[in-house]
């Protein structure tokens, strides 16, 4: 057995209240995105990046015009994915949030139609990754046809989840004011936010006595057949009956629980990303490289890198673009 039913709601040091009525406790100002500079975030950044974050003068990336995408016309790219045409690795507390708005709910419903949805989040099958890096190797980023991002509104092209999309899509610009400084600056700040959301995904599953590293074992054990896990769309139907074991067909709810979770302990959760030893399927991982041609060496588990020494490279990425040398500051 995969996970254990038993929530051990009196170790949590907090009721399981649903996230219905968390959410209504928080403030407006709670709710509000953060802004730095002209760009939105999601409002958890307010809780589970360092406070510092918010005095960071970050470059403005006027030429990242999403609404008039400028790649559309110079690069050819689909008018209505555009740069989503990326299947991105949101957890499942991120999902929880969303699953609270209509569209986000509606967006939920389309990743669990297409069989991408996994107790840690959206995670594309290993067929979707290997499509994502042949189109990477034939320069088809923009304009695939087949690696889409399943939260996309079709209709109006925008992100239904916007307010609780993961780090990647967060600080993804296509345009950089400041060149390679800046692309250095988002790329260190997407990798603190990316390693602090799986940390808090998986700190939230342990807290509901799912056993993260049964799950990982599973993953594991898959590592020798890769090749056959996926489905035409996604994961194929046993796979995640495995992954997924009691909580199977209760995505939605596992979820909301993870939300709910980190929203009561928003106060703690840069000391929880801190804390919480980053865990990883190391063969399954490195079994995905190998069907995409990528030479991985199978590493022993190590000590994680904190997230606070990530944020010291981001504060020396944030420093480099301004300085004179950069010749744009
Ligand atoms: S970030 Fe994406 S949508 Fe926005 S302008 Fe660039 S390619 Fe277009
Ligand atoms: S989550 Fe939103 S921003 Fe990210 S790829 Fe999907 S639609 Fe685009």
């Amino acid at each position: 057995m995969l996970c254990k039913e038993a929530v051990h709601t009196a170790a949590l040091g907090v009721s399981m209240a649903s996230l219905d009525d968390i959410l209504r406790s928080l403030t407006p100002e709670e709710q509000r995105p953060l802004m730095l500079g002209p760009h939105a975030f999601p409002w958890l950044w307010r809780f589970f990046m360092p406070a510092e974050l918010k005095s960071f003068r970050v470059p403005e990336e006027k030429n990242a015009t999403c609404g008039n995408c400028p790649r559309v016309c110079d690069a050819g790219y689909r008018p209505d994915y555009r740069c989503c045409t990326y299947q991105p690795r949101v957890p499942n507390f991120l999902l929880g949030l969303a699953s609270q708005t209509p569209l986000g709910s509606q967006a939920l419903a389309r990743a669990e139609e297409q069989q991408m949805l996994l107790p840690e989040g959206m995670v594309a099958s290993p067929q979707q990754w290997l499509d994502f890096m042949e189109d990477q190797e034939q320069d088809l980023y923009g304009r695939s046809q087949r690696v889409l991002c399943p939260l996309l509104e079709t209709k109006t092209g925008l992100c239904s989840i916007h307010a609780f999309r993961n780090a990647v899509c967060s600080t993804y610009f296509c345009e950089h004011e400041q060149g390679e400084a800046g692309e250095i600056f988002w790329a260190q700040l997407q990798t603190l936010g990316s390693q602090i959301e799986l940390g808090l995904a998986q700190w939230a599953l342990d807290q509901l006595g799912f056993s993260v590293p049964n799950y990982l074992e599973q993953l594991d054990s898959y590592a020798p057949r890769v090749e056959q896990l996926s489905a035409p769309q996604g994961w194929r139907s046993e796979i995640l009956r495995e992954l997924w074991g009691p909580w199977y067909g209760r995505s939605q709810e596992l979820y909301q629980r993870c939300a709910a979770l980190i929203v009561a302990h928003r106060h703690e959760l840069w000391q929880l990303a801190n804390t919480q030893t980053l865990r990883e399927a190391k063969a399954f991982e490195a079994a995905l490289d190998a069907l995409s041609g990528e030479d991985t060496e199978l590493q022993e588990p190590g000590a994680p890198e904190p997230a606070a020494l990530t944020w010291e490279y981001c504060r020396e990425a944030h420093a480099a673009l301004w300085t004179p040398s950069n010749g744009r500051g």
